[in-house]
């Protein structure tokens, strides 16, 4: 980069359904045009970063690890979608220094094997198409609690000042069990009034408030943290003074959230 010194973005995809990564192709399940527009127009408008730190909704087990992976594999890890999502590879090469700086930060163990899962590339195949930006992934210990996850964004904060893009990847509504394709625009109103709420919050700069979400309208919008704690790496790797900018907003299949927020951009 030219200009060493740069900070970098934090940005939180609201990803939704793989086929976001497909736009164009046919079928019940396509992928929404809107998000991958809105997802390059975000892509387009920055810095190109040195690399990206990802921690997606879809690594998610015992421990914290960092992807060490030099050349990480298009992981395709869904089921019942088409052919042609399975065809999708997204060849960016991996990071391992950056993943050897994640390691030494925080602790995480080294990972040789993990690719890149569809969280992962079913955005960044649209903010960065040429693939030309390296990836690391972190996973999502499940042992940890919100504001422990908070701690390691906070933790990795300081990348962003060596370019590297802190990225989550998930949703802040994640109800599979309750979609529903009724129609156009219906949407729960746990899920609307949740989404509002998280999205109060962020533009508030009240972080306190997300770490834990109690109530009905979280516990089903929460039903399991995978796809909600990756905002909140990006909410800790936010400097104070930094205006949110929601760049999707809105809800999916009436229990997906697609908010969508950058620091940063
Ligand atoms: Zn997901």
């Amino acid at each position: 980069m030219s200009a060493a010194s740069a900070r970098a973005p934090a940005i939180f995809f609201g990803h939704g359904s793989p086929m976001n990564a497909l736009p164009g192709a046919p079928g019940a399940l396509a992928g929404d045009a809107r998000y991958a527009q809105a997802w390059r127009a975000l892509g387009g408008r920055i810095e190109k970063p040195k690399a990206v730190l990802m921690v997606s909704a879809h690594w998610y087990g015992e421990g914290a690890k960092v992807a060490t992976t030099p050349a990480p594999e298009t992981i395709h890890d869904f089921f019942g979608f088409p052919e042609a999502l399975h065809q999708v590879r997204y060849p960016a090469s991996g990071a391992p220094a950056l993943a050897e700086a994640v390691a030494a930060r925080i602790g995480a163990a080294r990972d040789a094997e993990w690719g890149l899962d569809h969280g992962a590339w079913s955005v960044l195949i649209h903010a960065f198409p040429d693939a030309d930006v390296p990836v690391a992934q972190l996973s999502l210990d499940a042992r940890r609690d919100g504001a422990a996850h908070y701690a390691l964004g906070r933790a990795l904060r300081p990348l962003r000042d060596e370019g590297v893009l802190i990225a989550g990847s998930g949703d802040v509504v994640h109800n599979l069990r309750l979609m529903d394709r009724r129609g156009e625009g219906f949407v729960h109103p746990w899920a609307e009034r949740f989404h509002a709420f998280v999205k109060a919050r962020i533009a508030a700069g009240d972080h306190a408030a997300l770490l834990a979400p109690q109530g009905e309208d979280a516990r089903l919008s929460i039903p399991t943290p995978d796809h909600y704690w990756p905002l909140l790496y990006v909410l800790a790797a936010a400097h104070e003074g930094e205006t949110p900018h929601f760049f999707t907003d809105e809800i999916a299949l009436a229990s997906i959230s697609m908010l969508g927020v950058a620091f940063g951009v």
